[in-house]
């Protein structure tokens, strides 16, 4: 029997870390000591009132069967409530959140609820590769828009040709930025608030860093006056309570959004299992003494690498947000040149910025993924290096 994939999986753009990926297993299988800050994965555990809130609920046999697939009416109240207490907003818990597998889930799925073939879905470049890979498995029509340094990697709307403006029926947005690090300016909320009312257009945003800064805390897009109209929000535990293996987050905003999603999520999914949920519930309304600590410790890491870089002469975008760093490239060198150099002669795994879209050439991505010895350790590999 001949095994064909199918044209959507065919077509997927070429994996711009397998270069990297390959290297990464040589060095490993010569022994070298590899530093590995490619990934957004955070290193430190869930915190211990989390776990036991999960042992707990594992083992009450009530939550051992099929969940709802909206997400407990318990978890969309805690979600809620967190809206209110960390942006001020108040979400009718029984139609404007719905309880989601990850946001990534969500992320993948929302498409499937609003896009027809020949719609354009607006796409951060460099960005999050999600957006515009569902966007096709949809029969949608990714539109890239180049996120650019002397432009504090915001959309610039004003750039979207007029057809393409009035085709678009998603634009995806994502402050504090992956993998940029940048945060939304004032004033650009409003200006895609008035964007999306005049074209129509859905906004989604991502806002899986909210509460990863190291200043002032990030807006919400939904705080913005006349976003909740136009758009819907989702939000992640994954990074904020080091929950990435857990799968689970929310999505909240217009009605008619979430709802649209929860449309498509019941005939693919059934939910969050309920121990996961309950958890989930003790991290939001519980202490949140461990998030801020977690913060000083991303912020010591990030004052270590970005300041030893600064002062070893790279150019470097020390982050207000987020746990990712960008590195200008030196002279003459690629991004996955540069990556790869960076690997074979220091040791250290970055993820080149080109990976998330063309328009992060001239950019390796660092995290703060790892504790301040071996960030300190990556600093003094990166000094000894001859570029
Ligand atoms: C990590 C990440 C997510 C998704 O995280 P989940 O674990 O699926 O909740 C979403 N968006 C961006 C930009 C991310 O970096």
């Amino acid at each position: 029997m001949k095994i064909e994939l199918a044209h959507r999986i065919r077509e997927l753009p070429p994996y711009l870390f397998a270069r990297i990926d390959a290297l990464k297993n040589e060095e490993r299988k010569k022994g070298k000591d590899l530093i590995d800050l490619g990934i957004g994965d955070p290193d430190l555990p869930t915190p211990a009132h989390i776990i036991a809130a999960l042992t707990e609920a594992a083992r009450d046999a009530s939550t051992h069967r099929y969940p709802s697939y909206v997400g407990m009416e318990s978890f969309r109240q805690a979600a809620a409530a967190f809206m209110q207490t960390r942006f001020g907003l108040s979400f009718d818990p029984g139609k404007e959140v719905i309880c989601v597998i990850g946001s990534k889930e969500a992320i993948a799925h929302f498409p499937f609820a609003f896009v027809n073939p020949g719609d354009v879905v607006l796409c951060p470049d460099p960005g999050y590769p999600v957006y515009a890979t569902l966007t096709r498995f949809a029969g949608g029509e990714p539109y890239f828009l180049p996120l650019r340094r002397d432009n504090g990697f915001l959309i610039d709307l004003d750039a979207i040709p007029e057809d393409i403006a009035r085709r678009a029926k998603i634009m995806w947005i994502n402050y504090p930025n992956n993998p940029t690090a940048a945060l939304a300016a004032p004033g650009f909320y409003e200006r895609v608030v008035a964007f999306a009312q005049k074209y129509d257009v859905i906004i989604a945003s991502d806002l899986a860093y909210s509460e990863m800064y190291y200043e002032a805390p990030p807006r919400s897009f939904l705080e913005t006056p006349g976003a909740r109209e136009v758009g819907i929000e989702f939000h992640s535990l994954s990074k904020t309570y080091n929950m990435t293996g857990w799968r689970v987050g929310w999505a909240c905003g217009n009605p008619q959004l979430v709802a649209g999603l929860g449309q498509v999520k019941t005939n693919v999914d059934s939910g969050v299992f309920e121990a996961v949920q309950r958890a989930a519930i003790a991290a939001l309304t519980g202490d949140q003494a461990p998030v801020a600590k977690q913060r000083a410790i991303y912020k010591e890491r990030r004052d270590v690498l970005c300041g030893g870089l600064a002062a070893a002469g790279f150019d470097v975008l020390t982050p207000k947000a987020s746990f990712y760093t960008l590195i200008a490239n030196p002279k003459g060198l690629t991004s996955i040149e540069f990556a790869a150099r960076l690997l074979t002669e220091a040791g250290i795994v970055a993820t080149p910025a080109t990976g998330f879209g063309p328009s992060g050439e001239g950019f390796v991505r660092l995290t703060v993924c790892a504790d301040k010895a071996r960030l300190a350790e990556a600093v003094e590999r990166l000094k000894a290096l001859k570029l």
